[in-house]
């Protein structure tokens, strides 16, 4: 027998044209299914009158390495509990670990779990200067070899802020350039305090490389004084390298958002680079980073796109961040609930909302993971 969940009378998003409607979705056995195909089933109700509907939510900067790093979190605290289907842990683990990490932490929990693979074959969990000795990068027969094997790598991560590399400057990148090339695999760049400059780079990466913690708000960064695109940035946008908000405790910054926000319309991610330090604040969640840029003046169906059909695309996910007819039901459920709250940015700066996005519902592959108390 099949087993089938009807979600009713739901405001839902669809990421692909950022419309909402209020209609009804239908899963089948852990998949979409066209409204009027099916009728043998038997079919569960669900009314979610009131709530907003969206492809499962996807946060591709997560640090989620709890049994090996001192920063990692529990993945279904920061997943499913939040609203989160898959979470993309950047760079925690290197090629040494990735076992580890496949078999303590992807096969463990309830969110789907994929990663960055970080270009150190320590990854994080032996310090965080994992690429201020050359020696430590890993080789290209090191990377295929593993890419045999394991399947839920979607990139190569390299920290590119001065306390990471060290004296090597722009070099760590240079060599994770050629191993992009040879695994044809994105790089996300986290960009920080220089040296390296992003006029060192930035030229690096191309079309569909991302740029994380893009909005920070130390010296240095995509915005000139004046407020406007540094030219290696705005050449950057226009070759299809993506920019990601990665929030972190010390990478998000209002007023850049806000600046960029009026000045350019380009596409974005969201995502929150939460851990341990910075998960109560000031990151909070992925729904709490969204309320901020809401509040910032995004629309809600822009947002939902940043947290699934882009990352969907960044990320050449078939499953994820989508209602087609037939892949994976994975559904993040929300209400948007009014409240006066004093939220905060990494710089410390406070804004106030009055609106929060809040999760209400999560599901993966067709059932019920996560319910609001
Ligand atoms: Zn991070």
């Amino acid at each position: 027998m099949t087993e089938g969940l009807l979600l009713k009378n739901g405001w839902v998003i669809d990421p692909e044209t950022e419309k909402t409607t209020k209609k009804d979705v239908l899963i089948i056995d852990g998949k979409f299914i066209q409204l009027e195909s099916d009728k043998t089933s038997t079919v569960m109700e669900l009314d979610v009158t009131g709530c907003y509907v969206a492809p499962g939510f996807i946060d591709m900067h997560v640090h989620v390495f709890e049994t090996e790093t001192t920063l990692g979190i529990n993945p279904d605290l920061v997943g499913i509990n939040q609203g989160v289907t898959t979470i993309v842990d950047a760079g925690s683990s290197g090629v040494n670990d990735f076992p580890t990490f496949k078999t303590k932490i992807i096969d463990q929990n309830q969110t789907e779990v994929l990663a960055f693979l970080n270009i150190s074959r320590n990854g994080l969990c032996s310090g965080l200067s994992e690429l201020a000795n050359m020696k430590d990068l890993m080789t290209g027969d090191e990377l295929q070899e593993l890419l045999k094997t394991q399947t839920d790598i979607v990139g190569l991560k390299a920290r590119m802020s001065n306390s990471v590399v060290k004296d090597n400057g722009v070099k760590p990148l240079e060599y994770a350039r050629t191993l992009a090339d040879l695994s044809q695999l994105p790089i996300m760049v986290h960009i920080g305090n220089a040296p390296p400059e992003l006029i060192e780079i930035l030229p690096l990466l191309q079309k569909e490389d991302i740029v994380t913690h893009a909005f920070h708000g130390k010296k240095g960064g995509i915005l000139s004084n004046e407020g406007k695109l540094i030219d290696a940035a705005h050449d950057a946008i226009k070759r299809g390298v993506l920019f990601d908000v990665g929030h972190g405790t010390s990478s998000f910054s209002f007023q850049t958002m806000k600046t960029y926000k009026k000045n350019y319309p380009y596409p974005f991610t969201t995502s929150t680079d939460i851990y341990l330090g910075n998960y109560d604040k000031p990151v909070g969640s992925l729904m709490t980073t969204m309320s901020k840029l809401l509040a910032l003046g995004y629309s809600l169906e822009e947002l939902v796109a940043s947290v699934t059909a882009r990352p969907k695309k960044a990320l050449r996910l078939s499953e994820q961040g989508c209602f087609t007819p037939g892949t994976r039901a994975d559904v993040t459920i929300f209400k948007l609930i009014d409240k006066r709250e004093i939220l905060i940015d990494s710089q410390g700066e406070g804004m106030e909302v009055s609106k929060m996005l809040v999760p209400h519902i999560t599901i993966r592959q067709g059932r019920v993971v996560y319910k609001a108390k």
